[in-house]
């Protein structure tokens, strides 16, 4: 899979935060703001992406980085502190981790799916598989040593 990993030709697959097209990128460029083809959008714009059932497929098992996925729902106090950490979080790690949420009440065959007993739950995923999960609500610092933790090298 990954042989030509020092070629300057190398690219990654991002999936567009706006009209999820799966895009291909040079790896050396994902530093420089690349937009989306189709939508013009910026791929990794480093904001937190509202996933539905088609969308979270996209992100979660086409794209190359990996994604964290944040199971929440809007009548949850922890989830509600965990907006902004998720959103700086997202921000700091723009080219390097991709950042979703997934309303567990519109989105109860997802929840289902994964089985989310409890929120916030934050699920990273890569390639389509679950890599790890946490659940309950941390602050910036918990989550990046997490993240530092369970993210692949
Ligand atoms: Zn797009």
């Amino acid at each position: 899979m990954n042989t030509n990993a020092a070629s300057a030709t190398d690219s990654i697959l991002v999936a567009c935060p706006q009209c999820h097209s799966v895009v291909r990128t040079p790896s050396d460029r994902v530093g420089e703001h690349p937009k989306c083809p189709k939508c013009k959008a910026q791929l990794l714009d480093g904001h937190v992406v509202a996933l539905d059932a088609a969308s979270f497929v996209t992100h979660t098992s086409k794209g190359s980085l990996p994604v964290l996925v944040d199971f929440w729902a809007a009548w949850c106090g922890p989830c509600k502190m965990m907006a902004p950490v998720l959103d700086q979080t997202a921000q700091r790690r723009a080219t390097k981790l991709q950042i979703g949420k997934v309303n567990t009440d519109e989105q109860q065959e997802l929840a289902g799916r994964f089985n989310i007993r409890s929120i916030p739950t934050l699920i990273l995923f890569q390639g389509g598989r679950e890599l790890a999960r946490h659940s309950g609500a941390v602050d910036a610092s918990t989550l990046s040593r997490w993240l530092d933790g369970v993210l692949p090298r």
